[in-house]
């Protein structure tokens, strides 16, 4: 078993910025599970499927291979031997994945890789369940939030950098749809760990959010 570190937490509290950061400082590899959602969601996408047709997506699953590796350190995504990373980010591509995976059969074509992942190295993985359910035995939890506004400020400025204009409570509503979603499933919903930290991240830089994940490793 590699040195485990589980940072969950809603969409736009950082954990991927964090968690990125923790793993270069440690010498881990990161793993953004988010991502691999974002794949198979590709693939649904790909195949026509509709994000309400549960029985078309299951299906689809048969023929989806999500697979990771790494360029120069960054995480890639394949699908069917596919490199899909350039794509991951897309708004139909984050919708999709957060109305498919609440789908057990989805949770579940994923649930080994993951797994494996962190048997095999020393690992940050960020996600909604790794502390609950990928890995309970994680040697450090962290849950990591920050208030609605400033996750959408966050998203906001994100898009703004990119020249893309947005409308900030259009982001908001957004937000809080994908984490009612996130936090109602039945299965492996976002919740935190009994036995993780709570890292509010509203008020604290990034630097200051990675300094306190790193102390929790010592
Ligand atoms: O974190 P990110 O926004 O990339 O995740 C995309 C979607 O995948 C989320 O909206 C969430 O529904 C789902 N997800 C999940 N479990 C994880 C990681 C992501 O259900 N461990």
């Amino acid at each position: 078993m590699g040195y485990n570190i589980a940072i969950d937490g809603p969409a736009g509290a950082g954990k991927s910025t964090v968690a990125k950061r923790v793993a270069q400082k440690k010498g881990f590899i990161y793993v953004d599970t988010g991502a691999m959602y974002r794949g198979l969601a590709i693939h649904f996408l790909k195949n026509g499927i509709h994000p309400e047709d549960r029985e078309g997506i299951i299906r689809a699953c048969q023929d989806a291979d999500v697979s990771i590796g790494y360029e120069d350190g960054v995480q890639q995504i394949y699908l069917n031997g596919e490199n899909v990373t350039g794509k991951l980010r897309e708004e139909a591509v984050g919708d999709m994945a957060s109305k498919s995976s609440p789908i057990p059969e989805v949770r579940e074509k994923l649930l080994m890789l993951q797994r494996s992942l962190a048997r095999e190295k020393d690992v940050v993985m960020d996600g909604r369940d790794i502390g609950t359910n990928i890995l309970p035995d994680a040697n450090v939890k962290v849950y990591l939030t920050a208030s609605v506004e400033t996750r959408a400020k966050r998203r906001y400025d994100e898009l703004a950098a990119k020249g893309i204009s947005c409308d900030m409570e259009q982001i908001a509503a957004d937000i809080q749809e994908r984490d009612y979603r996130d936090m109602t499933r039945d299965n492996a919903p976002l919740k935190k760990a009994e036995d993780a930290v709570l890292v509010d991240s509203s008020a604290m830089s990034i630097e200051e959010v990675t300094e306190a994940i790193l102390e929790l490793c010592e």
